[in-house]
């Protein structure tokens, strides 16, 4: 089914953020007390954050673990807001967080990833919505699918939601990878290049899941040409009750934001070509990652192919095997518009490559 047009307003019109970017939404990942709320509020107030977060609800993966102040937390909240005029926001999971969002003017509410893997919830929380002006952002369903995440856009923006964003945080991966969540960005530009118009936040804490990552993948978001971060923040992030890795304390955080990550300025013809081209160099970066994963995967194919080969007694080659690959992947090869000479010299290579490894394998010089 195509994808429907959504009407959304720009981020700067959203009366929270401004240009230049990186658009800031900070505070702990969780609302734990009075006193670690306004205390963090006041030292992201200090270096410049104008919008604050911070879990009411938590949607924790096992029982028995912190899940929240819940609704007492929003009053907190309030007094956030009216002590250091910063903008409260939180992530609302059902109709009845949206009711207690509502009663306590939050400016600003996010869907979690695992809320907007479900679309029961989504319409309940749009419905909820309808009539209000708060802006909303969706963040990626837990799982890789692309149309669940722009159909929860979908059911906001027809109940009305046109202050409308989303957050990229990652997808859950059973494999064990550097990352807490994987990134997969090409979903997240292939999101952005179907809808140019939509604000685009990451959240580098939740897709990095250590303060280790925050900067690289903050850094890799501006260059993508993402306006907005989500950051979790807190006074004193080792005695957090959730998310204790991936915090920064607010100097952290303004050291990160003002030294450590580059804004490019869209101001000059010559900037704009500056930035087009470090976006394109980005994405290519990201391409060469898949083409090295791509790489490892078949070789490890071609060592287990070799074993079984090495087991059955069976010679490495088989030239006419190869013979009609090769012919099949330069066939295919047009498809893409790549030229001949370009795909036999690459596919030539990595079969030379997997012979190699296949012959230290039944000549016993590889272990593996
Ligand atoms: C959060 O932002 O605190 C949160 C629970 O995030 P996610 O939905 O990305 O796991
Ligand atoms: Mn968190």
């Amino acid at each position: 089914m195509a994808n429907k047009k959504l009407d959304i307003i720009p981020l700067y019109e959203w009366g929270m953020f401004t240009d230049p970017r990186p658009s800031v939404v900070a505070g702990p990942c969780s609302a734990e007390s009075e006193e670690q709320l306004m205390e963090t509020a006041k030292g992201l107030k200090e270096m410049g954050i104008n919008v604050f977060r911070a879990g009411i609800w938590k949607p924790r993966t096992h029982p028995g673990c912190f899940e929240g102040v819940g609704a007492p937390g929003l009053e907190w909240m309030e007094k956030v807001r009216s002590e250091y005029g910063l903008k409260i926001s939180t992530e609302v999971a059902s109709e009845k967080h949206v009711r207690e969002c509502i009663r306590h003017g939050v400016d600003l509410v996010w869907i979690g990833a695992r809320t907007t893997a479900n679309p029961f919830l989504v319409q309940e929380i749009a419905d909820a919505l309808k009539g209000t002006d708060i802006p909303v952002l969706v963040k990626n369903p837990v799982n890789q699918d692309l149309d669940l995440w722009i159909g929860a856009l979908e059911r906001l923006n027809s109940a009305g939601i046109r202050k409308l964003g989303v957050i990229h945080r990652g997808f859950s991966t059973f494999e064990k990878i550097k990352y807490r969540n994987d990134p997969q960005w090409h979903i997240a530009i292939e999101l952005r290049s179907r809808y140019p118009e939509l604000p685009f936040f990451v959240d580098p804490s939740h897709l990095g899941g250590s303060k280790d990552y925050i900067q690289e993948i903050s850094q890799r978001s501006l260059d993508l040409g993402f306006e907005g971060l989500m950051i979790e923040s807190h006074c004193n992030p080792s005695v957090a009750l959730s998310d204790a890795k991936q915090q920064l304390t607010p100097p952290e955080l303004s050291d990160l934001l003002y030294n450590k990550i580059y804004v490019r300025d869209a101001d000059s013809d010559s900037q704009e070509w500056k930035e087009n081209i470090d976006q394109l160099r980005a994405k290519i970066d990201i391409i060469d990652e898949n083409l090295l994963y791509v790489l490892g995967s078949r070789m490890n194919i071609s060592r287990k192919i070799g074993e079984y080969k090495k087991n059955n007694n069976v010679a490495i080659i088989q030239a006419s095997r190869w013979d009609s690959v090769l012919a099949k992947v330069v066939d295919m090869g047009k498809e893409y518009d790549l030229p001949e000479k370009f795909i036999s010299a690459v596919f030539n290579a990595i079969h030379d490559a997997s012979v190699e490894v296949q012959n230290e394998i039944i000549s016993g010089k590889s272990s593996r």
